[in-house]
Formats: structure tokens, sequence, C-alpha cells
């Protein structure tokens, strides 16, 4: 870690209320107010930061418009525009301590699992640089009596509301194709977590992009989130949170008809047939779900086993879940911090009782977790089992909780999984490849991935269904075109 990263950090922090970005300048919410964002690993008050009306988000679209029409971003060549991504990306990767640190103590995060968000977002920006250049823009077509071409185009201001697990790494996965595009943005983090996107607007000044290029505002999602997704000036909006906020998302932008893009919660299942490694495939699936305290909407929360090594499996992840070091996100020695908010902390306990109600066997007991020295959100990794028609095993419960159920064959199993309304990711497992393929097609899902879960790349196309999400997904060269109109010029010879 810089020496500089803490004291950049507390210099940062100290500069309460914290404003929003738009359109180059630094601005209050007209009315003043302002709410609090917090270190979930403690409890403390990190940062005040002002709270924007339905007014102040118009300014924000308003600007992002102007710098559209105006700054010469949107004619910009592909290469001159990935010149000052590039720069985006290097001031990121520059400051990539101070924002890890930021990123770790407003979203609860372990501090190696932030850097590894932050590089994310420098990787991503690179690569949709890289499609900028590479896509035609402009193709001639052979139609016959008419000279002809199609010329993709950016599409203007385009908004963008955020969830608190992924805060900065999601942003580089949603904005980068839209600027490399030549759009401009308007970006909401959500309320838990505003500090990284207002430390990218900070490097976006420096690094020259033009103003009102990227603009972040910050408040509460009924208020400055509904606002945005609501602004009949967006040319489109991209939302990344639950499917009920989602939902009302695409209402609003329906009404406007503004195309929305909607990534929202899973319900994912990963299938294990009795010819895997169990050992392996346990440490592999207790990763999983303690990875950022199972607040990962693609993991896997429903454990289908086939029932041969059903309880050998369920041994073997009692005991790695047991050993799990749940404590302060900053600490070294830490495997697991807290849960982003106190909120957060009693859906998971609430879904431990409700899951119990219902008539789920509690495997592994879990609960609230104490950690000496710190009043945070802490909760212990637990693991229910039973039927899927439980509350646990239907509903999305965001924390490190699993629910097991046996299965007896690759039909049966296949049925389990597609018995959900979402449809996220799903993974199967087996040493049977041409099982894992006929399965792994057979998932009613936007992914399947075979022996391993949860696997990123750019270039690989992510995106949810059903109840998981709709319009398209990210990371991939999709993504860029969709982030581009169509136009057709045409000429009768
Ligand atoms: P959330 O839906 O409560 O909030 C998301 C964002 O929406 C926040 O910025 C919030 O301020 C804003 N918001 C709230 N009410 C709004 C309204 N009425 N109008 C407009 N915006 C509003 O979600 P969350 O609790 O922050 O995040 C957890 C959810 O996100 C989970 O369901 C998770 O699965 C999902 N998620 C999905 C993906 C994906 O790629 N599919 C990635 C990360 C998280």
């Amino acid at each position: 870690m810089s020496e500089n990263a803490p004291s950049e950090v507390a210099s940062f922090l100290s500069d309460s209320p914290m404003k929003a970005f738009v359109g180059g300048k630094w601005v209050e919410a007209a009315d003043g107010a302002s709410f609090t964002t917090n270190d979930p690993g403690t409890g403390e008050r990190l940062a005040e930061v002002t709270a924007m009306s339905a007014a102040d988000i118009d300014q924000a679209v308003q600007a992002a418009d102007k710098a559209f029409r105006t700054t010469g971003w949107a004619e910009m060549p592909a290469n001159e525009r990935g010149v000052l991504l590039h720069r985006l990306a290097d001031g990121v990767e520059k400051n990539i301590e101070t924002l890890a640190r930021i990123e770790a103590l407003d979203a609860g995060k372990i501090l190696e699992q932030a850097v590894g968000d932050i590089q994310n977002f420098v990787d991503t920006m690179r690569y949709f640089i890289d499609i900028s250049l590479h896509v035609q823009h402009r193709v001639p077509l052979a139609v016959a009596g008419h000279e002809a071409r199609t010329v993709r185009l950016p599409w203007g201001p385009c908004g963008f509301i955020f969830p608190w697990n992924f805060p900065f790494l999601l942003i580089g996965w949603n904005i980068a194709p839209a600027l490399a595009a030549g759009n401009t943005v308007v970006i909401k983090p959500a309320e838990d977590t505003p500090l990284s996107a207002l430390y990218l607007a900070k490097i976006a000044q420096q690094v020259g992009i033009p103003d009102g290029v990227i603009n972040v505002v910050t408040g509460y999602g009924e208020t400055a989130g509904a606002a945005l997704a609501a602004h009949p000036k967006l040319k489109r909006m991209s939302f990344t949170g639950s499917p009920e906020v989602g939902r009302m998302v695409a209402e609003v932008c329906g009404r406007n008809l503004t195309p929305v893009k909607l990534e929202l919660g899973g319900k994912g299942a990963a299938v294990l047939f009795d010819d895997i490694d169990v050992e392996a495939t346990a440490e592999s699936l207790v990763g999983a779900i303690t990875f950022h305290s199972g607040q990962v909407c693609c993991d896997a929360t429903r454990w289908l086993v086939q029932r041969p090594i059903y309880d050998r499996f369920v041994d073997a992840c009692v005991s790695r879940l047991k050993q799990v070091q749940v404590g302060y996100q900053m600490d070294e020695a830490t495997q697991m911090g807290p849960v982003v908010s106190e909120k957060q902390r009693q859906r998971i306990l609430n879904y431990l009782k409700k899951g119990q109600a219902e008539g789920a066997e509690l495997v592994l007991e879990g609960g609230p977790a104490e950690v000496e020295g710190h009043k945070g959100s802490y909760v212990k990794p637990s693991l229910l089992a039973g039927g899927l028609d439980n509350i646990a095993a239907r509903e999305e419960i965001f924390g490190p909780v699993a629910y097991l159920s046996p299965f007896d064959d690759e039909q049966q199993a296949i049925e389990m999984v597609n018995s959900t309304d979402y449809g996220l990711a799903n993974s199967v497992w087996s040493t049977d490849l041409s099982r894992a393929n006929r399965v792994a097609e057979k998932m009613v899902a936007g992914n399947s991935w075979i022996n391993a879960h949860n696997v990123f790349a750019a270039g690989i196309p992510y995106a949810g269904i059903n109840k998981s999400g709709m319009g398209g997904g990210v990371l991939s060269i999709d993504t860029y075109l969709d982030y581009t109109r169509g136009l057709s010029v045409v000429r009768p010879l």
C-alpha cells in the first residue's frame, strides 16, 4: 500500500459535505440537504454527502446533454476519444490504492478485493477503447440503384444507476462502452456507497475529460434515482440493482420511450454430480459464497447435490465455513468482512428465521458475528437445507447463506435449477464434460459456468434474463454496439 494513500483518503473524506460533480463543477444540492455514508465495519460515519433533488438532477442531465452537443466529444474520432479515456484509466490506476481504500471503507470490502475491483475498472475501460477502434462505424451497403451506408453514432446523454455491492467495478462495466462510443454520462451511485464515484469524478477533472461528459450525482433512490430514471432527455438508461426497483425504473423509462437495460438480482444454482472432487468443489463454492460476504448477484446460493455425495459434500462445506475468519475489512487476517449495512444484516438474519419457520433445516447456524473492537454489521456464514419451495430457496438473500438440496438424476437437477423466476447465472460441476455441456445449455439463465462459478472476462457477455434483467448485458462488443444508434444514409443513383 502506498504511503500516501491513507492521507489522501483522509483529505478526501474531510471535504464534507461532499459535493456532486455536474458540468465540470462541484455542486451542492440547492436545498442544502445531505446524507451520511458509514463504514459498515465500524458503524461510524465516513462522510456527509450532498442529497440531490429532482431539480438538481435536471441540471446534471442538462449538463450531459450540453456536453454531448457542444464539446466535440460525440464527433471526436474514436482514437482521439480513446486517448482521453486511456488518461482516465491511467489516473485510476495511479490512484488504485487510494480508490481501493475508499471502496473498502465505504462498501465493507476486503482491501485486496477492492484493489481487484479498481483494476477491473481500468481493464474494462481499456477493453472498450480497443473495441471502439475496431468496430466499423461506417459500412457501405451493396444495394443496386443506391449509394447507401449504415453509420453508427452515439446516442446522447445516458443515465446509470448503481447498487452498493460492486460500486466502482460496475461503473466501469457500464460507462466504459458508453463513453468509448461517444456518449455522455450521468452516474448515480447507491446512497450506501457514493464515495468511489466521487473520486472518479475528481480524476476525470484532473485528466481533462471535457466538462459535462462525466457527471456524478448523489442522493436517495426515491428522489435522485427516480428523477434520473424519469428524465425525458436521457437517450439510454442503465440500472443495476434489485428487481423491485428495476421494475419501477423500467416503467418510467417506458413512459418516455427511453431504452432501458436492467441488471438485476439472482438466485443461481450450482449442480454437483457425484463424479466430482468433493473437497475441491466445496472449497470453490465456500469461496464463492463468502466472497464479499455473499453480496454477489451471480452467486450460487442453491447448492444442488447428487445424493451419493450429499453428506460428504455438506461435511466438507461445514468444516470450511466454520473456519472462515470474519473481521474488519481493513485487517489483513480477515477473510470475510461486514455486510454493507445494518439493514442488510437484518435482512439476512430475517431470511434465516423465515426459512426455518417454513421448515428448512439449519445445517450450519451462522447468525450475527461479533468482531472485537468493531461495532459493525457482521454475520457468520450459514447453511440451510430442504425443499426448493422454501422462501430461503426462492428469494435472494444477498448474504453468506447457501441452501442445499439433494437430487437423483440429471433431469431432476435441471428442473430444480429452472424452478426459479430469476435467470442470472448457474454452474454445473462434473468430470463428464458431455454431461456438463448438455446441462449447461439446459439451465435457463444468461450465464452457465462449467466446473467453476463467477467467471468473468472482458469479451464474454454477461447478462440476466427473466427476473434477473433485460435489454442486453455487459462486457462484450454487443454492449458497445448498444451504445451506438444505427443510421442508414441513402442516395438513389
Ligand atoms: P436497490 O435496487 O435497492 O438500489 C439500486 C440503486 O437504485 C441505488 O442507487 C438506489 O439509490 C436506486 N434506487 C432506489 N430506489 C429507486 C427508485 N425508486 N428509482 C430509481 N432508483 C432508485 O439495490 P441494492 O440493494 O443497492 O443492490 C442489491 C441488488 O442489486 C441485488 O438484488 C443484486 O442482485 C443486484 N445486483 C445485480 C447485478 C447484476 O449485474 N445483475 C450486479 C450487482 C447487484
